[in-house]
């Protein structure tokens, strides 16, 4: 038997919904229905900087209100709590905080990772000079060397400025890493340009690309479909899951909405957020129609869908 669909729809609580938003999660919903599979939410935290109160209960309330059915993830009730339902929780990813540590310590353990002392001013100072000679901002891997004797002494250190340490993921410096997009076909990309990301902030808050990774293999999503602009980190992700040895999901990114003068369609240009539009009166329905017919179209003169 083949194994089940699952999508997930995973926003970050940082603001009200964005049009292209409910976009990527129409098309998570309506390929796990056609599928027959599972359509959850997961809402991904971890940027605790970027946290806006009320936005997770005012993105639930725009899922139920355009009906986007989830069978798993957070809900909200009556009183306006936030339950969470389904086999595969914390459906919050700032829940799920000693399931990352386990497995970065298996990371650093196989050496897939490593631990990067450099403070920030040495961080900024690097990031000053490559590009002043035009050069990609890099991490130039100075904490990839550390013996085990100095990382134990760094780590064990008094003092908070040079105890703290973050936990980046160790590239491969030769060969190509590949993947298959859905929509965009094969990619291929040098090692050598991939930085060293940061798996582990000084908080002890996974980065989204950790988190990401582990949660959709422990939720056995099969189907990664989202924003493009996760595009260019995807052979990060891909490192990872060879890392752990998991098997690879597919993935499928969706081409963002854009601005007439193809920046990413921003408030500038008017109303981006979900809500604004029903607050002025616009059906969800007919808002999510006419975001299906962005970027497809039925090749029919069809123009009204249920
Ligand atoms: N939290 C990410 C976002 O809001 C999710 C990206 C993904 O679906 O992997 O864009």
């Amino acid at each position: 038997m083949s194994k089940k669909i699952r999508t997930r729809f995973a926003p970050s609580p940082t603001g009200m919904l964005h049009v292209g938003s409910l976009r990527t999660a129409l098309y998570n919903y309506l390929f796990a229905k056609h599928n027959k599979g599972d359509f959850i939410l997961r809402i991904e935290d971890t940027d605790k900087a970027r946290f806006v109160k009320g936005s997770l209960e005012s993105l639930i309330k725009v899922l139920n209100l355009t009906g986007l059915k989830y069978s798993e993830g957070v809900f909200i009730d009556n009183d306006g709590k936030t339950p969470q339902k389904g086999d595969f929780g914390p459906y919050i990813q700032s829940e799920r905080l000693e399931i990352y540590r386990k497995y970065v310590d298996e990371l650093i353990k196989n050496d897939y990772a490593y631990f990067c002392f450099c403070s920030q001013e040495r961080l900024e100072k690097m990031r000053k000079d490559q590009q002043a000679k035009k050069m990609a901002p890099m991490y130039d891997g100075k904490c990839k060397g550390l013996g085990k004797t100095e990382i134990e002494k760094l780590l064990n250190k008094k003092d908070q400025r040079t105890s703290k340490y973050v936990v980046r993921l160790k590239i491969p410096k030769d060969g190509f890493t590949e993947f298959k997009d859905l929509i965009y076909g094969k990619i291929r990309i040098e090692n050598k340009i991939i930085d060293d990301q940061v798996l582990m902030k000084s908080d002890g808050y996974p980065t989204y690309h950790l988190a990401n990774v582990i949660d959709d293999h422990l939720m056995e999503i099969s189907h990664i479909i989202r924003g493009e602009e996760w595009l260019p980190s995807t052979p990060k992700h891909i490192l990872l899951y060879k890392a752990f040895g998991w098997d690879i999901p597919e993935f499928a990114h969706l081409p963002l909405l854009l601005n007439p003068d193809k920046s990413k369609l921003s408030k500038r240009q008017g109303d981006v957020a979900v809500e604004d539009y029903l607050k002025k009166g616009y059906l969800p329905e007919a808002l999510l129609n006419f975001i299906l017919l962005l970027g497809w179209n039925p090749k029919t003169e069809e123009e009204i869908f249920s």
